[in-house]
């Protein structure tokens, strides 16, 4: 894993801000995916256990880190994917590293528990991962990017799908640079779900704030703005960013800092959590 991640300071419509380059930490465990993963691995490999059991949909950035992961520590891997038998470019990326796939449909799907407890509650090597990597450990795990850093900023920026990077970084912050606020852009339509599923794993929330405006019309969901952007943004700057999660971020950042929310001369970091495979989405509308 190349750890620490490097910093690029980026000059984008006139407005410059540092990105935390989580995207380069590895091509399939990338960003948020291995930070989440780092100490449950660990946890995995202190118990024993050699069978990693987890869940996702049919485009998750979290089963190819799985996978992918799994495949150099030493871990068989098998995941429950949600919905229809299908088969994506990351499903095969997930294949070759060696993982089983195992569709279930959606109904059953809700249930993570009984099917990891129907298929390998009589294994005791299987060790169970939570959809997306949620949990404890993996706001842990998010804390250390805050640990990498050498300089104090006014305002650090992530996606959030879940809230458990978010969680993480909250976790630092608090820790070491209390003054720093954490602006988070939440990438699913309605009102904020983020403030509440941090306050699962951190009590202060004084350095939160939440932007519900930046959803595009929902989870992986996109329209021509966003992707005009996100064409300008890495044509300009030299760094990918995909649809579902740092387009979304990106695009909100220079909107914030464009209508003086965020004024020009305060210091700005933005998490690139990567996911990049993401992009695949976007083949046929480009
Ligand atoms: C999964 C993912 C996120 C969301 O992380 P949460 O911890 O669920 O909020 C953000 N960015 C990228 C690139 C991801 O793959």
């Amino acid at each position: 894993m190349n750890l620490p991640s490097p910093i690029s300071t980026v000059t984008f419509n006139n407005f410059t801000f540092d990105v935390k380059r989580d995207d380069l930490i590895d091509p399939y465990i990338s960003g948020n995916k291995w930070r989440k993963l780092k100490h449950i691995l660990a946890k995995a490999q202190q118990l024993g256990k050699k069978h990693l059991v987890t869940f996702g949909g049919a485009y998750s950035n979290h089963l190819v880190a799985t996978a992918a992961s799994g495949a150099k520590f030493g871990f068989k891997t098998t995941a429950f994917v949600r919905g229809e038998a299908v088969t994506n470019e990351m499903l095969t990326i997930c294949k070759l590293y060696g993982m089983q796939l195992l569709f279930v449909n959606r109904e059953e799907y809700k249930d993570k528990v009984k099917l990891f407890d129907d298929h390998f509650g009589g294994e005791s090597n299987a060790f169970f991962i939570d959809e997306g990597g949620a949990c404890a450990e993996a706001t842990l795990g998010c804390a250390e990017i805050i640990d990498e850093l050498n300089a104090c900023y006014d305002h650090i920026f992530c996606a959030a799908g879940t809230g458990t990077t978010a969680a993480g970084l909250l976790k630092g912050i608090n820790e070491k640079t209390p003054n720093t606020q954490l602006q988070v852009i939440q990438v699913l339509k309605g009102q904020d779900f983020i403030t509440a599923e941090v306050g699962k794993y951190v009590a202060e929330l004084a350095q939160l704030k939440v932007h519900t405006n930046y959803h595009f019309g929902g989870y992986a969901k996109f329209n021509n703005e966003l992707l005009d952007f996100i064409k300008n943004f890495t044509a300009t700057t030299g760094i990918l960013a995909d649809q579902v999660y740092t387009g979304k971020l990106f695009y909100a950042v220079t909107d914030l800092l464009k209508n003086g929310i965020i004024g020009p001369t305060e210091k700005i970091l933005v998490v690139h959590t990567g996911g990049l495979l993401g992009l695949l989405g976007i083949k046929d509308h480009l």
